[in-house]
């Protein structure tokens, strides 16, 4: 796990805030000059069609001329055909010039390049100075000396004619040479005007945008035809037309249009995908920030969870829908004393198990899985420390439901409940202790009785001796009748005598701890022979009343007696008062409350004696609380505790008209319908 960001020096939180940006901007520039150069690339490919569609049209424009130019060589051969006569060759000539605009002459020539014939084009009437184009050395002459040598039709080189209005063009001769029957016959000279070629042959397929030229080598214009618009923009294609005698350049130039943000739909393609990337990154951006401060809110989370885990006194555990363990907290890891690899993983028999109840884990486990739900409360079990030790542990179970709302397995939290064990039986020990010291007090207490019980048959079995000897003295024959009825009633008394004894040592003596089901009536027998012998020396006559056929009680005879004991002596004490007159002690078994079904019984201690004042009630549980001199204040407390001990509850009320009844309750030991 990262360290939370709190426990960082500003240093470290620099760095790490350091390359994260610098990452960051390193990807902005990296996709910022690949943008660029996208766009860059898409002008440049887009300039590279322009220019090689200006060097197609170039071509194309090139091949126009020439096809012309070779049409036009077999149109003016046609002319001589069959032996025309001057004035019908002439007017051949005429009808040829104005079907070919860019033919502006056609001369007849002898083998000594003379004017035999010739004709004008109708369109532009121009002055031809017959005896300047008869000279040897003019470009008719040059082209025809060439059209000779060569054998087939030769071109001059251009030149520029006047047309006497102070204007020009540029003209090109074309010389074909002329055979009859295998024999020179002399030439036929044809005048191009290279504007009207262009305009002819070119113009049809310029776009708007273009402009055609012949040029010389050197780049001067000869003829030009088209826009003649200038632009940042400008592209240019050449192609060399190569005839017999003379080479031409044809140019071309296009311009295209002002540099616009989106030339073509390929940079808007590019510049739109562009702004998405761009878009997507700030997304991002956005994006990882907002993870970045949710892992850090996770991270503190994370912290503050290991540190209440750490902090838990509380073993955890979680295991998964197979048994296996797949937590351990340091709380649990030290109640039972394993490392959590060595708990981890762990599934059918874990090893702070003790090995004589692993089989019933086994079980409990099994049916835990089976999808049997666990008491809420808890349940306790028993575990193993890894140096053997058993302790005794509280466990409350969960289903463990993940973030889907699956049921992925089971989360147990455990309590190490040795040390409250110890501390109850403490208690228990104390209590019994505390338990023990009252029945000696109540012990103390019937001495005393005794010692006055024990007079009156003492006292009789003396008068009877004494009687006895007497008449064994005066030895009379009747005596023997009566020294026998004396000694009975000694044996009486004497039987009397140890009948109380044996009573108050049975009470003492008896430590029976365990709960057993005893008859109610069982009860009130044992403990009325000494009830009777504070109520005989109080003057307190005692009423029991047990409803017949009543169930056994489950409860521990002897700390029930004591209560009972307790209850009737508080009682006859209350009624020790020279006031009160009839004293009665009525003590009453019957069934529990409830008429469906009870469980209970309930016994009842009545007196008629001066009852609880207030002040006494708040305190009447206390231990050690009394308001008898001879008192130790510890019999309420104890009757209640031992009551509640049996699940009962202990209560009292006035009793009219004078008074006060206790009242208790036992478990049935049988549930029996009513
Ligand atoms: P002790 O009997 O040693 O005084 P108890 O706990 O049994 O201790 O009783 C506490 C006090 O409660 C008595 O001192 C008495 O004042 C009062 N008390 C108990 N039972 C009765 C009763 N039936 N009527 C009136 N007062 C009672």
């Amino acid at each position: 796990m990262t360290l939370p960001p709190r426990t960082r020096t500003p240093w470290q939180r620099w760095r790490s805030a350091w390359r994260r940006w610098s990452l960051w901007t390193l990807l902005a520039v990296l996709v910022a000059s690949m943008l660029i150069t996208l766009v860059w690339l898409a002008g440049r490919y887009e300039a590279s069609q322009v220019q090689s569609r200006l060097e197609r049209d170039a071509a194309d424009a090139g091949s126009d001329i020439r096809a012309a130019l070779s049409r036009n060589v077999q149109s003016l051969q046609a002319l001589q055909a069959g032996d025309p006569a001057l004035l019908a060759w002439e007017v051949n000539a005429t009808e040829l010039l104005r079907q070919r605009r860019e033919l502006v002459r056609i001369e007849w020539r002898d083998n000594n390049l003379r004017l035999r014939a010739h004709a004008q084009t109708p369109y532009r009437p121009m002055p031809w100075e017959t005896a300047n184009r008869e000279g040897s050395h003019t470009d008719a002459a040059l082209a025809c000396t060439n059209a000779l040598r060569l054998g087939a039709p030769a071109y001059s080189g251009s030149y520029f004619q006047p047309h006497g209005d102070g204007m020009g063009s540029e003209m090109m001769e074309l010389c074909l040479p002329l055979n009859r029957a295998g024999h020179a016959s002399g030439f036929l000279v044809a005048t191009y005007a290279l504007q009207e070629m262009l305009v002819d042959l070119v113009g049809h397929n310029l776009t708007r945008r273009q402009e055609a030229s012949f040029t010389e080598a050197d780049g001067t214009r000869l003829a030009v035809l088209g826009a003649a618009r200038r632009g940042t923009r400008m592209f240019s294609a050449q192609q060399l037309l190569d005839l017999p005698g003379t080479t031409l350049v044809l140019r071309m130039d296009s311009w295209h249009g002002e540099p616009s943000v989106f030339p073509n739909v390929l940079t808007a393609l590019v510049t739109a995908m562009s702004i998405a990337l761009v878009t997507v990154m700030v997304v991002l951006v956005r994006d990882n920030r907002r993870r970045l401060r949710a892992e850090r809110d996770l991270a503190d989370a994370l912290a503050f969870r290991k540190a209440m885990e750490d902090s838990l006194v509380t073993g955890l555990r979680a295991r998964d829908l197979e048994g296996h363990i797949t937590y351990v907290n340091p709380a649990f890891c030290a109640m039972v004393g394993f490392s959590p690899q060595e708990l981890l993983g762990q599934s059918t028999s874990a090893p702070y198990w003790p090995p004589e109840f692993a089989e019933e884990y086994r079980q409990r486990q099994a049916t835990r899985f089976a999808g049997g739900m666990p008491p809420r409360e808890g349940f306790e079990s028993v575990f193993m420390r890894k140096d053997g030790t058993r302790f005794p542990v509280l466990i409350i179970e969960a289903p463990l439901i993940n973030a889907q709302g699956l049921h992925t397995g089971w989360m147990s939290a455990f309590l190490d409940i040795s040390e409250q064990r110890r501390v109850e039986e403490l208690s228990r020990a104390s209590q019994e202790r505390l338990q023990a010291t009252a029945r000696l007090a109540t012990v103390g207490e019937m001495a005393s009785l005794l010692s006055h019980e024990l007079n009156q048959p003492l006292a009789a079995i003396s008068s009877y001796a004494t009687g006895s000897l007497n008449l064994l003295d005066s030895s009379a024959p009747g005596n023997l009748q009566d020294v026998r009825m004396a000694m009975q009633h000694i044996a009486r008394q004497a039987e009397r005598a140890g009948r109380v004894i044996k009573s108050v040592h049975d009470f003492v003596r008896r430590r029976d701890q365990t709960r057993e089901a005893v008859l109610p009536q069982e009860l009130l027998d044992a403990i009325l022979p000494i009830i009777s012998l504070q109520a005989r020396k109080l003057g307190v006559r005692v009423h029991t009343a047990v409803e017949p056929h009543l169930p056994r009680t489950l409860c521990d005879r002897t700390m029930v007696e004591q209560v009972l004991l307790n209850l009737a002596r508080n009682a006859m004490q209350a009624m020790d008062d020279p006031a009160i007159h009839p004293r009665i002690l009525d003590i009453r078994v019957r069934r529990g409350p409830s008429n469906a079904y009870s469980g209970w019984v309930e016994f009842s201690v009545t007196d008629g004696g001066v009852g609880i004042a207030p002040e006494v009630a708040q305190q009447l549980f206390t231990p050690f609380f009394t308001t008898r001199a001879e008192g130790m204040g510890l019999g309420l407390s104890l009757c209640r505790t031992v009551v509640e001990q049996h699940g009962g509850f202990l209560a009292y009320e006035p009793h009219a008209p004078r008074g006060t009844v206790f009242t208790f309750t036992l478990p049935v030991c049988q549930p029996t319908p009513t």
